[in-house]
């Protein structure tokens, strides 16, 4: 089994879900007391937020490269970031690193094509929404067109993942308002919703939608897994 390199702490709410969920696989898998060998880095999120505010992608970049090479360093075969707008700077994490990382959005498109779906909403912070390295990775490299919330929700949606679910606080009139904006994407077209957050899955679920879920945590967490066994 090869040694999976957690980058996390973005926010640990979902980082606990990436453990437990790879480590329910590993025992699924191998069966018995088998668990998965991984080497997690937890970041201050604090820390990273005020980056993220002040739009210093370089002080993230220099931040997560670090982790990588840290995680190498502990004998991380491959990496993982534990967060889907942190894959702004995947490729240079990465390079960084030395190691191969698996990418979060990859492993969500795996999915999509599976299901075979072509068009499908995209929930996420403003940066997983509205910047290009995301939705054009899923458009140029899978072929699949992306439908994102308009200006309000997006607003709403990132203030409900800083504001409430990195902090662990789940609200159940913000989930009433993640199924509207889920509806709207529907009728828009949308024949699935990827959850681009790794807490949002910590609020909304399959039955809070008529579409397929893909959820990017778990999705991401199997990925590894299947990587590490491989
Ligand atoms: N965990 C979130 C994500 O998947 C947001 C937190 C962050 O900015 O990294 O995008």
């Amino acid at each position: 089994m090869k040694m999976i390199g957690l980058i996390g702490g973005m926010s640990w709410e979902s980082s606990l879900e990436y453990y437990r969920l790879i480590n329910e696989a590993v025992k699924e898998r191998l069966g018995g007391l088998h668990s998965a060998k991984c080497v997690l880095y937890s970041v201050d999120f604090g820390d990273i937020e005020k980056m993220l505010a002040g739009g210093d992608w370089a002080g993230l970049e220099a931040c997560l490269g670090e982790a990588g090479l840290s995680l190498k360093g502990s004998g991380a075969d491959f990496l993982l970031i534990c967060t889907n707008t942190m894959h702004k700077l995947a490729e240079k994490v990465e390079e960084r690193a030395g190691i191969p990382l698996l990418h979060i959005a990859d492993a969500a498109a795996a999915e999509i094509r599976a299901a075979g779906l072509k068009k499908v909403g995209l929930l996420g912070t403003k940066f997983t929404m509205e910047e290009a390295f995301y939705r054009k990775r899923l458009e140029e490299r899978f072929g699949i067109e992306v439908l994102i919330p308009g200006a309000g929700d997006r607003d709403f949606i990132n203030s409900v993942i800083f504001n409430e679910l990195c902090l662990g606080v789940k609200n159940e009139a913000s989930r009433a308002r993640f199924r509207e904006i889920i509806g709207n994407l529907v009728s828009g077209g949308a024949e699935g919703i990827v959850l681009g957050c790794t807490e949002i899955p910590l609020l909304v679920g399959q039955e809070d939608a008529k579409v397929p879920l893909f959820d990017t945590t778990k999705l991401h967490a199997l990925a590894a897994v299947e990587f590490a066994l491989k």
